[in-house]
């Protein structure tokens, strides 16, 4: 395939936090091939002049739920599998379209949605799935039910053979959930041995847990993503520290809920938990920024409110640096994924992921919140998927 060569970008660093001007970047067979500050010819090439735009990677997702296309449960359970696909298929196009070129999903995508994508049957972003999403007897969402070390251990083979890239564990309640938010899933004996099984897959474990208590038996015994953790406290940044750990946030979720009126019907005890979260989450985040804790983009968005996914942005702008939010959203979702230097960065290398917008989303982060008119192109594996430059 002939290179295609974009010249006279602004490369965004999401490491640095900086914008190197005048870059050339040249992209062969879906991935980046060199990044540099002269001018490059190829007689052969396709070129692109960006005219000193910014060029930044394609934004990394680490907390979605791709197959959930409706919010109602017992109506997705409904569905033809076929119909669920072509559902399925619209809410990838739409993230893509929204610049994101992986999802890191948390419950239900499996195998079959992953190599849609890779095989271009579906236009979306990169999917890295877990299978279901595995929790105790009473716990929450659309799960696999597993009690005790055996069940436990047989799921995640089972997964893990399928080809899952990490497995989710409920370790306590949720906002739709039976379950108290404060109530904690699984015993430490049944979370070793799960973390114990995926490693042994060279996976990891994903932690659904929302208290402070929860999230720190968790992070004792080798879970290595929190996700949501709205109720941390300071007791539970030192075990991030000690254990390496990540923290996915997921806040979009919480405030499309509430402003969402008739549609998702959610109980008032749901409510009630709602605005709980909401307001101990942005101080958690803000608790975890200022103690330089490694934090991924997550939305944990479903059905008609996956149009919501960029709201992540303006959430996190109220307490974080765009800087600090676009490293969530790149560099360290890489690191999340385990592809760094494959993905959220523009080195040699890494796959043709690629974003060009329209101004400095370092100065003023809320331009990625409109991406119709602010995205002029998108590539994923150096494939023009939009281009309006
Ligand atoms: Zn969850
Ligand atoms: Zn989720």
């Amino acid at each position: 395939m002939n290179p295609t060569i974009l010249l006279n970008a602004s490369v965004l660093d999401p490491r640095a936090g900086t914008l190197l001007p005048d870059r050339s970047v040249v992209i062969r067979d879906g991935s980046i091939e060199e990044v540099t500050d002269t001018r490059v010819r190829a007689k052969d090439a396709v070129t692109i002049d960006l005219r000193g735009r910014t060029l930044m990677p394609g934004l990394i997702d680490s907390h979605v739920h791709a197959t959930q296309a409706s919010a109602d449960f017992a109506e997705l359970r409904s569905w033809s599998p076929y119909y669920s696909a072509a559902r399925v298929s619209q809410v990838l196009r739409g993230m893509l379209l929204r610049g994101f070129t992986t999802v890191r999903d948390m419950g239900g995508a499996d195998h079959g949605v992953a190599r849609a994508v890779e095989e271009g049957l579906f236009d979306g972003p990169r999917v890295l799935f877990g299978g279901p999403i595995i929790a105790p007897t009473g716990g929450h969402g659309l799960t696999r039910i597993c009690d005790g070390e055996t069940e436990l251990r047989r799921a995640i083979r089972e997964q893990m053979a399928l080809g899952a890239h990490h497995v989710k564990l409920t370790l306590s309640g949720g906002i739709i959930s039976t379950m108290r938010v404060d109530s904690l899933g699984y015993s430490e004996q049944e979370i070793r041995a799960a973390v114990d099984e995926a490693s042994l897959a060279r996976r990891y474990v994903a932690g659904h847990a929302y208290t402070a208590e929860a999230v720190n038996r968790a992070l004792r015994c080798g879970v290595r993503t929190i996700e949501h953790g709205n109720l941390i406290d300071e007791s539970s940044v030192e075990l991030f520290r000690q254990h390496e750990a990540f923290y996915v946030p997921t806040l979009a979720t919480y405030f499309a809920l509430t402003q969402q009126g008739a549609g998702h019907a959610l109980s008032d005890e749901s409510r009630r938990k709602l605005h709980d979260v909401i307001d101990a989450g942005l101080h958690a985040l803000e608790l975890a920024d200022r103690a330089g804790l490694e934090i991924g983009y997550g939305t944990d968005l479903h059905g008609a409110l996956h149009d919501r996914q960029l709201t992540e942005f303006s959430l996190r702008a109220q307490v974080q640096k765009p800087a600090d939010i676009l490293r969530a959203a790149t560099v360290t979702g890489a690191e999340i994924a385990g592809m760094t230097g494959h993905i959220g960065e523009i080195v040699p290398g890494a796959f043709a992921d690629l974003l060009v917008v329209d101004g400095n989303p370092l100065e003023d982060i809320a331009l990625l919140t409109e991406p119709e008119r602010r995205l002029l192109l998108i590539m994923r594996n150096g494939a023009v998927v939009k281009n309006i430059l």
